[in-house]
């Protein structure tokens, strides 16, 4: 399959495996996917795994991610990391704005659009997320919604920071359910973030940014959606704490 933009598959491992069972996890994943290089993989564990984790794709192509981070540089934030510290593990992007984040942490906008503009300034890829809840689908408010979350997260980031941004779409109806947008759906979305983002860096870069989907991805319903125009790969839940379906997933990409 033919498309401009390289796809990139990410894992979000969630509060799942230990540091040793991240290694494991890895390997198999590593092992199963060869030297894989037309397709983007980004593997996003737990803290507590990334040092560990980043060991074990040392060799391969795999890149690291991490599922969150603190927007300040450094000082008394109990619990919390800095972009820095990722960093200094060799994490080269970052989960922002997880819908789990959102509803359980209760982050807002604001605060998600501190955290994108930090990991822009420390080199890190944010991939922002975002996505409806099953009662605003129903109420026909999805599309704002999205574009809501889209603009308001990305406030003051400029077209020059644009190509190191990602961005995933995920409605939070269909998050760890089973259910999946259909093909349609998502595309309907994806093309709506698209637009707005080439209103806010531009169409040439709006045309570069990776747009994911996730939501219930895995490998029997990968193929139709990475064949829409506008999704170009996946943040992956449950299907990315099995080494087969995650990697059966980028074979579908
Ligand atoms: P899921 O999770 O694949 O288990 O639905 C996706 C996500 O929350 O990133």
């Amino acid at each position: 399959m033919s498309k401009s933009r390289k796809y990139l598959i990410a894992g979000n491992w969630k509060m799942n495996k230990n540091a040793s069972e991240g290694v494991e996890l890895t390997e198999d994943i590593v092992s199963q996917l060869g030297n894989e290089t037309s397709v983007g993989v980004v593997i996003c564990p737990p803290f507590t795994a990334l040092e560990s984790v980043g060991k074990a794709i040392n060799e391969s192509n795999i890149q690291l991610g991490a599922q969150n981070m603190n927007p300040e540089a450094s000082g008394a934030y109990t619990g919390e990391v800095s972009a820095e510290m990722l960093r200094s593990l060799f994490v080269t992007h970052v989960i922002l704005g997880h819908s789990e984040r959102r509803a359980l942490f209760a982050e807002d906008d604001a605060f998600i659009n501190k955290k994108v503009l930090a990991a822009l300034a420390n080199n890190l890829k944010p991939i922002l997320c975002v996505g409806e809840t099953l009662e605003e689908r129903e109420a026909e408010k999805t599309i704002d919604i999205v574009s809501g979350q889209v603009r308001k997260g990305l406030e003051g980031v400029t077209a020059d920071q644009a190509e190191n941004l990602v961005i995933a779409y995920e409605p939070v109806w269909a998050i760890g359910t089973g259910k999946t947008a259909t093909p349609e759906m998502a595309q309907e979305v994806h093309k709506a973030i698209r637009s707005v983002l080439a209103e806010l860096v531009g169409e040439e870069k709006a045309d570069k940014i990776r747009i994911l989907y996730g939501g219930s991805m895995k490998p029997e319903n990968a193929d139709e959606l990475l064949a829409q125009p506008d999704i170009d790969g996946g943040l992956i839940g449950g299907a990315a704490l099995v080494a087969r379906s995650f990697v059966g997933i980028v074979e579908a990409a």
